[in-house]
């Protein structure tokens, strides 16, 4: 074995970074063949300097990823949700609007059966009014009649209204 002479510390990372010409490169390497302590040696400083790449790339991974999400937020200011938003209120319009129609579908229905059996009742009462009392006939078809057209006129008021 060669004696503990000039280890080539200092041409390591040279030689590492493929720095080193012909010769020095051949000097190196028939060190390395025969050192345990410089192969080592250079070891140490390839796992360093991939440490320090692998840190570097680890550190530089985040920051381009976030500048991507802050890329793509910047391009997208949220139109997506604004556009639902819209298209929702129409939409809950509808459905209000829905709701409030059969609400008052079924209000208009019982206030039209009332309405008949009030016009029914009345009309009953007249015919048999008539009947028994021929004398008042003319008021009461008269009364009747504009008891009719109020109940009617009443009726298209609350029928619009609730249009
Ligand atoms: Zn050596």
């Amino acid at each position: 074995m060669t004696n503990m002479i000039n280890h080539p510390d200092e041409r390591l990372s040279a030689y590492m970074d493929d720095e080193l010409n012909e010769t020095e490169r051949l000097e190196v390497e028939h060190h390395l063949a025969s050192c345990e302590r410089c192969r080592e040696l250079l070891e140490d400083l390839l796992g360093l300097r991939q440490a320090v790449v692998g840190a570097y790339e680890h550190i530089q991974a985040p920051n381009e990823l976030e500048s991507r999400i802050l890329q793509a937020l910047a391009q997208k200011p949220t139109p997506e949700p604004a556009a639902k938003g819209w298209l929702s209120i129409p939409l809950v319009s509808l459905a209000l609007l829905s709701v409030l129609l059969i609400m008052a579908g079924t209000v208009i229905v019982k206030m039209l059966s009332g309405v008949v059996k009030v016009l029914i009742a009345l009309l009953y009462f007249v015919s048999h009014f008539i009947a028994t009392a021929p004398v008042l006939s003319g008021l009461t078809i008269l009364l009747a009649v504009g008891v009719l057209m109020l109940s009617g006129y009443s009726l298209r008021q609350l029928l619009l209204s609730n249009e």
